[in-house]
């Protein structure tokens, strides 16, 4: 069997412990005689992962008894609907736009309310973050989005906006539980597990109790709205019971190496191991600028679309898999994400240079 270095932006990687623990466990979970996926979501033994999932959750991100924890389904694009659905009151929304995917939500929002756009880098490519001095959120404004990890660019805000009272929404897809936060910060932030924190399946919500309305305006159908998932302790219907199962392995993980803090020491040295290589480079060049770089999606290029294609090729005969840029942003893209080990990112830096070397 051989494991590829495994850059996928997502799915992605997973700690090959949890991997081993989940196999174990697969034909007879805890002596129920049978595997999660099997169980119903009433179970005892299932009621159990998910509350001590939540607990973990909360011990990891310091996160405080007046928010909330929701497991839910239907991808971070769901929540593009859900967060205007059930946050606009009568007012707007500000999006801050760095990207395709904080596009998308801002796109969303629009459908429904009209939503202002007071910072954009789109002019530049995405290449950075907009400067957020001197941001105030537009006076009639019920919230403000940004995508804090841009996976497609490669970008990542360093420092949040300062909102004021408006609640600050965020999407953390692929930037969540990789260093610590201060959750007072935000009013909601939600992300989907399958990058950093588990499988596809499960969306991981963390909102402040007081933005959970029972009334909303016009008509939500009941499964997109958050006082009714909160209610059911995310048991409307069957949740992603599997997913929030490994989900729940990989916050013990994290918790046993050292919890957020220990998750930033690890990700900075990665990150910090192959934006060196590449400032070394005379072949390669990051993409974006440096003071906006984010520490899970390393986004680079050679200049040259046809040697890109190349050194892609190359790497899949070392076991380097998933280093191929977005499909409209070309060139290369390593993500870095909380399971990825150093030994991988050296691997590639190496492979980098011998490239440069024998081009
Ligand atoms: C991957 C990604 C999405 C889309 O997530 P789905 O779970 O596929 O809906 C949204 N936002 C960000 C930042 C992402 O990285």
């Amino acid at each position: 069997m051989v494991r590829v270095h495994n850059f996928s932006a997502g799915p992605a990687i997973l700690p090959e412990e949890v991997l081993l623990e989940a196999a174990e466990e697969m034909l007879d979970f805890s002596g129920a005689g049978m595997s999660v996926m099997e169980m119903s979501h009433r179970s005892k033994a299932f009621e159990g992962i998910l509350n001590e999932t939540k607990e973990n959750i909360r011990k990891l991100a310091g996160i405080p008894m007046d928010y909330d924890i929701l497991f839910l389904q239907g991808g971070a694009t769901t929540q593009f609907s859900m967060v205007p659905l059930n946050l606009l009151k009568n007012g707007t929304a500000d999006y801050i736009l760095t990207g395709n995917w904080a596009e998308k939500a801002a796109q969303e929002a629009g459908n429904f309310n009209d939503v202002k756009v007071p910072l954009s880098s789109k002019d530049e490519n995405y290449s950075r973050i907009p400067d957020m001095k001197g941001y105030a959120p537009t006076d009639s404004a019920d919230y403000v989005h940004i995508c804090e990890n841009n996976t497609i660019y490669g970008t990542q805000f360093k420092e949040l906006p300062d909102t004021g009272k408006v609640p600050l929404v965020a999407d953390q897809s692929s930037c969540i539980f990789s260093r610590p936060f201060d959750i007072r910060r935000y009013g909601l932030i939600y992300a989907g597990a399958q990058k950093n924190i588990g499988p596809a399946g499960l969306t991981l919500i963390i909102i402040r109790k007081d933005l959970i309305r029972e009334e909303l305006p016009g008509r939500v159908p009941l499964m997109l709205r958050y006082a009714v998932h909160q209610k059911s302790d995310s048991m409307h219907n069957t949740p992603p019971t599997y997913a929030i199962y490994i989900t729940g392995k990989v916050i013990k993980w994290l918790l046993k190496n050292g919890g957020l803090e220990g998750a930033k020491e690890r990700n900075e040295k990665k990150a910090g191991l192959l934006y060196d290589t590449l400032d070394q480079s005379s072949l390669f060049r990051g993409t974006c600028e440096k003071a906006s770089r984010s520490l899970m999606n390393v986004t680079f290029t050679s200049g040259d679309e046809d040697r890109d294609a190349a050194f892609i090729k190359g790497a899949a005969a070392l076991n380097i898999s998933g280093i191929k840029g977005y499909r409209t942003a070309g060139g290369m893209r390593a993500s870095i994400y909380n399971a990825m080990p150093y030994e991988s990112v050296k691997v590639l830096c190496d492979y980098m240079k011998e490239f440069e070397r024998t081009r």
